[in-house]
This record gives C-alpha cells, sequence and structure tokens, in this order.
C-alpha cells in the first residue's frame, strides 16, 4: 500500500496466470499452450520481418493482419479488432462493451481474469452458477443484465456449449452484448463466428496463443459487428495506438494463413486428448467432457492439491484452483505431447498405486 497510489489500485485483486518455471526437463503441463511449435512458414515470416524497418512504427490499424483474419473467417475487415493477445482485446471489451446499470453475468466457475476486469474497470457483475455435471445452464442468462460473457468451451472445465444453445441465448439476450470467448474452439468445439451477421449483439474472441501455438507473440482478436468494433477501436486508440509490433503482425498472418499446418497440429492435439482421456480412465479419473486442448478431472478420494505437488515431485507441472469450492478436487491438465502424456500417466500410476 502505498500513499502514491492511485484509489483504484488498492482495491485490485490482479489475475495469477499459472507459472512459467525457468527450470530445464519439466513437462509442462500447467498453462495450455500448444505442445507443437508454430508453422515453419511462421519462424520463416519472422525471420524476414527482422530488419532496419524495426525502426519504424507498425501499422497502426494492422490492416494486413485483419484482411488475413477476414478472409479467414469469411468476414469482413471491419468485423475484425486485434489486440496484444486476446486478454487485451477482453480488457477493452469489458470497458467498452460490458459496463451498464444492469450487472454482467458470467458463470461461477469460468476464466478467473473475468472478475479482475470488473474490478479494474469498476463493473457490476453477478455469477451464474453451473450446472450439477458442470455444464453452462442458458436458463440462468434469461433476466434482465448489463451484458454476457463466456467461454466456449468453458474453461478450467473445457466443457463445450452446444451452438443451438448459444443461439437460445442470443435470442433471449437482444438488448445486451454477448461475448463468447472462444480461445480454445479450435480443439473440437463448434464456433458461433457463424452466427454474426444475424445478431448484431454477438462478439466472439479468438487467440494465436493456442491453437497457432504463438503463446509468447501475443495476438488475439475479436469479430462480430462493426458497431461493436468501432466501440473496441475508439477505446484501443485511446489507449495503445500500436498494441500489434512488427514482428508479431508478421507472424500473425503466416500463422493464419498456414490452415494446413494448423488443421493438422490441431487435430494432433485432439487425438492425444482423445488417448489420454481413455488412460486417464482406465486408472481410475473421472474426466470431464473436453472440447479444449486441456482435460479436466478428478480422482475420487484424493486431494486435487496434493496429487498437483505430488506430480511436481516428479517433475511434471499441471494446474490446480486451490479457492475452496467443488472444483478443488480437480486437475487442470494440457495436452502434451504423446511423450509428455505418457510420462504423465506413468506417474499417476506410480503416485496412486504408492
Ligand atoms: N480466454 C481464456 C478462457 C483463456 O484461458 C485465456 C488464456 N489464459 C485467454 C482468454 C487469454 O489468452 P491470450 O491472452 O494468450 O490470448
Amino acid at each position: 500500500m502505498s500513499k502514491f497510489w492511485s484509489k483504484v489500485v488498492h482495491g485490485l485483486t490482479p489475475y495469477v496466470p499459472g507459472e512459467q518455471p525457468k527450470l530445464a526437463n519439466l513437462v509442462k503441463l500447467n498453462t495450455n499452450e500448444n505442445p507443437y511449435g508454430p508453422s515453419p512458414k511462421v519462424l520463416e515470416a519472422l525471420h524476414g520481418a527482422i530488419s532496419d524497418n524495426l525502426r519504424l512504427y507498425p501499422d497502426p490499424n494492422s490492416d494486413r493482419l485483419k484482411a488475413a483474419i477476414a478472409a479467414s473467417h469469411g468476414l469482413q475487415p471491419d468485423q475484425i479488432f486485434v489486440g496484444n493477445g486476446s486478454d487485451e482485446v477482453l480488457a477493452h471489451v469489458f470497458q467498452a462493451l460490458l459496463k451498464h446499470d444492469l450487472p454482467l453475468l458470467f458463470p461461477d466457475i469460468t476464466y478467473s481474469f473475468y472478475p479482475v476486469y470488473c474490478g479494474l474497470y469498476d463493473i457490476d457483475y453477478e455469477t451464474v452458477g453451473l450446472g450439477e455435471n458442470f455444464e453452462i445452464r442458458v436458463d440462468g442468462y434469461l433476466k434482465p443484465n448489463g451484458g454476457i460473457i463466456f467461454p466456449n468451451p468453458n474453461a478450467p472445465t473445457g466443457i463445450p456449449l452446444a451452438l443451438s444453445e448459444i443461439e437460445r441465448l442470443l435470442q433471449a439476450n437482444n438488448d445486451s452484448v454477448v461475448v463468447v470467448d472462444e480461445a480454445y474452439v479450435d480443439f473440437g468445439t463448434e464456433s458461433a463466428v457463424s452466427l454474426i451477421d444475424r445478431f448484431p449483439n454477438l462478439l466472439v474472441t479468438h487467440t494465436l496463443s493456442k491453437a497457432r501455438s504463438l503463446a509468447g507473440l501475443r495476438v488475439g482478436y475479436a469479430l462480430g459487428n462493426r458497431d461493436l468494433i468501432e466501440a473496441l477501436i475508439r477505446v484501443k486508440d485511446s489507449f495503445n495506438s500500436y498494441p500489434i509490433d512488427s514482428l508479431a503482425s508478421a507472424g500473425a498472418i503466416a500463422a493464419i494463413e498456414d490452415r494446413e499446418y494448423f488443421e493438422a497440429t490441431c487435430k494432433q492435439v485432439i487425438d492425444s486428448r482423445e488417448r489420454l482421456v481413455a488412460s486417464m480412465q482406465q486408472l481410475g479419473f473421472e474426466v470431464l467432457p473436453s472440447g479444449a486442448n486441456f482435460i479436466f478431472a478428478r480422482y475420487p478420494g484424493q486431494d486435487g492439491a496434493e496429487l498437483t505437488a505430488r506430480l511436481r515431485e516428479r517433475n511434471i507441472i499441471i494446474r490446480h484452483f486451490k479457492k475452496p469450492s467443488r472444483i478443488s478436487p480437480y486437475l487442470r491438465i494440457t495436452i502434451g505431447t504423446e511423450q509428455q502424456n505418457r510420462q504423465l500417466i506413468e506417474a499417476l500410476q506410480a503416485i496412486l498405486s504408492e
């Protein structure tokens, strides 16, 4: 606490991301990164962008990147907003579109950055309980609200919500913005992008951190009606004119354009997930249905924190959410390479038989 701080800072409870340890030889399954590197074409584009031109500011409007994203989704460039990771895009979304008189609604178990943005921008919110099987219940969102946001698939559960249910939610909420955070959508969940032209209140956010293997490059984007995009551009241009640097832009364009590599790596991750789920179930774990590049699982009678600590002793790191709640027995495990997943299964087998 300092007398020099702005008032709002005293009340902030910042988001704490999963750790990025400096140790070598870790099996790192804690932050939902892609186990495969980015496309070789991305690396080539990045090398190509390293030149004297770095003395120049990048394009403040990221026109080429927006054009590439728009083409890949069958939308127009003015339906795209880009930012420094989808976290930054979300920050602008909260400030530009989700601060109203009525409370913002989001699930009680979800991406824990949402309440942090509410704290930063002084946004009133209410959480809506997930169902008995941790599913998002659209019926819980059929009440007056100042906006709705949820990830699809949800995090940290990994459970997808059907497109028909999203449509029902949109139809019942014509007067508020509905944000679908599709950070993990490419791993087997149906995207709501196809609904954008029918619902002017729908905003979808994507990231290059997961399915495009570019968490280190920090690029994310939002897709939606021009009116929603304009609000985001106004906030961005009152905050940082150049969120996408020249290197990030070059790498992101190459990643978006290399569809073949993207599809192949997503398929690999999905296939590995199915094998990992089967092995975990064989060991006696209960695994929630996942449409993401991670799974959420518990071993009946075992403490989640304890299992996480025992895995760590064996150099395997996964994510456990400590807050006492009904998710505290669960482990969130990122899908790794086949070899990493095998190491995980062997370690769990050993721990459980001790
Ligand atoms: N949404 C969800 C649900 C996430 O889990 C994450 C990753 N922590 C993000 C958004 C943000 O990802 P990034 O800023 O890397 O695009």
